[in-house]
């Protein structure tokens, strides 16, 4: 048992590692730079640490992997191992990630979420339609938007 969790344990740790400047996230960078937009990373003192921050816009983008954040989609499989583990540890996301919201909103800010599967995968949308949909809602009072894969 300690084993599993151990091996569990590493595999998430790998996982997360990977996680950073994933490529979904790197190419809404690129592409909301090159509109012009911009914005800051990663910001330790906002609940979250938003993946993009724009400041100007009083608003946020995370881009969230569907995996991690137990998204409803077809992306979303759980491992067929240490299954109590992953369930536990993804509950724990997704509870940790509505609290965020909450707090980002609490302080003025406005919330997008893109999903990894707008970006990824069969069900992926144009990048240019994301990217349009993330520089109106940049633009607009919107205080919250989800994009998701179509
Ligand atoms: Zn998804």
């Amino acid at each position: 048992m300690t084993d599993v969790l151990t091996r569990a344990q590493r595999t998430f740790n790998m996982k997360r590692i990977k996680g950073k400047d994933t490529r979904p996230e790197m190419l809404i960078r690129r592409g909301l730079h090159a509109l012009g937009l911009r914005y800051s990373l990663h910001s330790r003192r906002l609940p979250g640490s938003p993946d993009l921050v724009f400041t100007r816009h009083s608003a946020v983008i995370f881009v969230h992997g569907c995996f991690w954040h137990r998204h409803r989609c077809h992306m979303f499989k759980m491992p067929s191992t240490s299954r109590g583990f992953w369930a536990k540890k993804i509950a724990g996301n997704a509870e940790r990630d509505s609290k965020t919201i909450k707090l980002l909103h609490d302080q003025g800010w406005r919330v997008m979420v893109i999903w990894e599967c707008a970006l990824r995968g069969t069900r992926r949308l144009k990048l240019r339609t994301v990217l349009k949909r993330a520089h109106s809602f940049l633009r607009g009072g919107r205080k919250l938007l989800e994009l998701k894969g179509g």
